[in-house]
């Protein structure tokens, strides 16, 4: 069975930065479900899987557009302290976990002052070419449930 539209691909992969340093990889846990066609995946990686079969394994290089996009200047936001889990630990350079109404975003620290942080929004792998390893470990037809939720269930069960 190919991956294509409206398929749900479980992956193993491992995922590098433009320098090839190792950023995450799930090879130790259970694959990755991804329903084809739906936007849950970047659009990179989405055409890299599409044609291929389970057991395959490849390698792809993307692109910023192809994977998280170009960094943003409009990203760059001041803060107050008070939004950080543990505001004293913050040091410039270093990514940190703000909790905002949408809930928590991990933001890349630029400035810190006595009361205000200057924090990047962009993704940290905004405009950096990355590096995907991908194992296709099974594929499956998508079921009626996933389909109208726009997403996979892993368990292959009705309800979440
Ligand atoms: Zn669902």
């Amino acid at each position: 069975m190919k991956v294509e539209r409206n398929k749900v691909v479980f992956i193993h992969y491992s995922l590098a930065d433009e320098a090839g340093n190792p950023v995450e990889d799930n090879f130790d846990d259970e694959p990755t479900a991804l329903l084809m066609g739906h936007g849950n995946m970047m659009r990179g990686l989405e055409s890299a899987l599409t044609g291929r079969e389970a057991g395959e394994a490849f390698e792809v290089t993307l692109k910023p557009e192809d994977a998280y996009g170009a960094k943003r200047a409009d990203q760059l936001q001041r803060v107050s302290k008070k939004h950080f889990a543990q505001p004293k630990k913050l040091r410039v350079g270093d990514q940190a976990v703000l909790r905002t109404e949408q809930g928590q975003r991990t933001v890349t620290i630029i400035k810190v002052g006595s009361k205000f942080v200057d924090v990047d929004l962009n993704h940290p792998l905004a405009g950096q070419t990355v590096h995907f390893k991908v194992n296709i470990v099974r594929v499956r037809d998508a079921m009626p449930v996933e389909l109208s939720h726009g997403h996979a269930h892993a368990d292959g069960k009705d309800h979440h």
